[in-house]
């Protein structure tokens, strides 16, 4: 496998490498949509932060990737292996799978095996791509030009967490918990609303205009390049800092106290902004109880709110006729507004 660039050693993407590490914390925050031109490292920093978590435990063998802690949630398989024995556990690497456009929803979910049914006239389930993402990411480049439907199946998928298969004579469910996240370029096709408000958390990439980071960036990319071996020893004990960070705050996370005057502010503030439904501020209160584990609070904070928050909503906002203002911009005088308050 190609050398991955360390997370610790990405620059000028603060927005997309902060709402990684958050849904890392919580997946329960639900996608991650990064907006933004080509080649600004979008899938990068995907493949960066799978890379510095460690390694998971999971069954032997197991296509889905079962986890041997969470029996109540693993597949029927190990379900049967598991009756009275322990299952044989190993360790794989946390999963970034890739989502082509073409995709058939067969590939996505899983099909009957052809082969086995026409040679050995076995009736068995071929695992799809949402399988191999279970545990891991499921990254899909250009989101707005993949089919509806299938954009309807994933979203239900990870926000359920299983992925129930009725079809050609089969009935069969298996646990798929995965982070998705989509890339997005606006100006090659529109954004649903419906599409935009599902993701939990939408980011905006660009080429950093700072002259001083632009260079930095290149440095980086062009040491990396030269020798990925040097570059990533070079930044291993960052990286290792970074995993701490964020492996501790996942013990954090459950303790973190959001006091009633925090989810005061944050229903104000999207009743303000006229988000439409809980789903606002449900992922407002929960990418800010990670945040606030990731710095080591024990109570999340107006700061966390302040720093989220544009994440959180930029991306669900109506466009208002009385008010032509961007979306980023509306958000912060929001949060002026009810932080004065
Ligand atoms: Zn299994």
């Amino acid at each position: 496998m190609a050398s991955t660039f360390p997370f610790a050693a990405i620059v000028g993407q603060d927005d997309m490498t902060l709402a990684i590490q958050v849904v890392a914390v919580d997946p329960t925050i639900g996608g991650v949509l990064v907006l933004g031109d080509r080649g600004t490292g979008k899938s990068t920093a995907v493949r960066a932060l799978a890379d510095l978590l460690p390694p998971i435990d999971v069954v032997s063998g197991c296509a889905y990737r079962c986890d041997p802690k969470r029996p109540a949630g693993i597949c029927e398989r190990c379900q049967g292996n598991a009756k009275g024995r322990k299952l044989p556990i190993e360790s794989r690497p946390v999963a970034v799978v890739d989502l082509p456009l073409g995709a058939t929803e067969d590939r996505v979910v899983g099909a009957l095996d052809l082969e086995k049914a026409l040679s050995q006239g076995i009736k068995e389930f071929a695992p799809g791509l949402l399988a191999q993402a279970h545990r891991g990411f499921l990254y899909i480049d250009e989101v707005n030009l993949l089919d509806d439907h299938l954009v309807d199946l994933l979203i239900d998928v990870a926000a359920s967490g299983e992925n129930l298969v009725e079809r050609e004579g089969l009935s069969l469910r298996h646990p798929a918990r995965f982070v998705l996240v989509g890339s997005g370029n606006p100006e090659e096709g529109e954004l649903r609303p419906q599409l935009l408000d599902r993701f939990g958390l939408a980011v905006q990439v660009r080429t950093p205009q700072d002259l001083a980071l632009r260079v930095e960036v290149v440095r980086r990319r062009d040491a990396f390049e030269r020798d990925p071996e040097a570059f990533r020893a070079q930044w291993h004990d960052a990286n290792q800092a970074l995993q701490q960070r964020i492996l501790k705050a996942r013990k954090r996370l459950a303790a973190v106290q959001v006091s009633d005057a925090m989810l005061t502010l944050c229903a104000r503030l999207c009743q303000q902004l006229g988000t439409d439904g809980l789903r606002a501020e449900l992922t407002l209160l929960r990418a800010t109880r990670a945040l606030a584990a990731l710095q080591g609070h024990r109570e999340v904070k107006p700061e966390h709110l302040r720093t989220l928050a544009p994440l959180a909503l930029r991306h669900r906002l109506r466009r208002n006729p009385l008010d032509d203002a961007d979306a980023g911009v509306r958000v912060e005088r929001g949060l002026q507004e009810v932080l004065a308050a």
